[in-house]
């Protein structure tokens, strides 16, 4: 895949175009910003582009190398990650490839495989590349270990921190990276690219791009989901209703439990704005404009602001595995208390 197929991270992308063109990668790497926008493709594009066998300091998304990094299982590109949804199925060990998924957190054990292997020459490919995904977890010990590494990472070899929270990273870490900041594409942007490149209708991809914020991975990620139905479910049931009815939300799955509260939250936000006269194309849920307008005056904006801000908490707190059938009904006394 060529690097033009990232869309709108176009400053990190001609940044690492010219250090391929004058031959200064090495060491450390980190991309930061937010979650779902194209951090791991841009480095794995960065990898295939530094191994691709027709070499034109770009990936050909074709060869045999850059095929193997699409998959995974290329035995100098290493994917660490601590992300369940990562797994990476294919694992050469006979090839040394350390590619693994670490639950709770990027632990010791991985960054040591990585100091091994990042010693020994390339087996196939030109660069040895480390993409350590979500590095904010990398635990105290992983990262001491890491550090080392940083300090003087073998030639020909590149180690690429990615995240979304880079205040959690040790600042030794951080200081010996290169920063590479990605953005969110602006929300108008994505709707269009949505409609161009993806083919949705209008309303659809006007959701996606503002309800994912302009992260293009996750409007793709929800784009083939029933997501549409869903939050149609849930404004129906708990938003339009008088009583903000939270009971039934189901809590067995923290993942829809978490889809549930940010499409309340949107709704509040869009309750919030509306109020304050913002242009209607702007709502998240402009798909239910006239269900907005009805209920728009039960809520005083003081209201809509804490109701915001009382979702946000519940789902930060939901981040940190609290009882969830405990959050919800503190989240009800909390909205009950409007
Ligand atoms: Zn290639």
């Amino acid at each position: 895949m060529p690097f033009s197929d990232i869309r709108g991270q176009d400053r990190p992308v001609e940044i690492i175009k010219a250090y391929i063109k004058n031959g200064r990668l090495e060491g450390g790497y980190l991309f930061t910003g937010p979650a779902a926008i194209g951090k791991k493709m841009t480095a794995k594009i960065l990898s295939q582009a530094l191994n691709c066998i027709g070499n034109n300091n770009e990936a050909c998304g074709l060869c045999p190398s850059c095929l193997k990094i699409e998959r995974n299982n290329h035995p100098d590109v290493h994917i660490i990650s601590n992300d369940e949804s990562q797994v990476n199925p294919v694992r050469n060990t006979m090839q040394g490839n350390v590619n693994k998924m670490v639950s709770n957190g990027v632990k010791i054990d991985a960054i040591r495989r990585l100091q091994k292997e990042i010693s020994l020459k390339a087996y196939e490919g030109r660069f040895k590349v480390f993409i350590i995904d979500n590095a904010h977890t990398l635990t105290s010990e992983a990262s001491n270990c890491l550090l080392k590494v940083l300090e003087e990472p073998p030639r020909g070899s590149l180690i690429i921190l990615v995240t979304d929270k880079p205040n959690l990273l040790f600042k030794t870490i951080t200081s010996r990276c290169k920063v590479l900041k990605f953005r969110a594409i602006k929300r108008e942007e994505l709707e269009a690219v949505l409609k161009k490149d993806y083919g949705l209708d209008n309303g659809f991809a006007h959701f996606l791009a503002y309800f994912s914020e302009g992260r293009l991975g996750e409007a793709l990620k929800l784009k083939d989901t029933d997501i549409l139905n869903f939050k149609n479910s849930i404004i129906d049931k708990f938003a339009v209703p008088s009583t903000l009815n939270i009971e039934g939300i189901k809590v067995e799955d923290r993942r829809d439990v978490r889809l549930s509260l940010n499409i309340l939250s949107a709704w509040f936000r869009d309750l919030y704005f509306m109020k304050s006269g913002m242009p209607d194309l702007e709502l998240i849920n402009y798909d239910r404009r006239p269900d907005l307008l009805k209920t728009v005056n039960r809520f005083s904006h003081a209201q809509l602001y804490r109701i915001v801000n009382v979702i946000s908490n519940t789902m930060s707190y939901l981040e940190h595995n609290i009882n969830t059938r405990l959050l919800l009904y503190n989240l009800k006394a909390e909205l009950w208390a409007k």
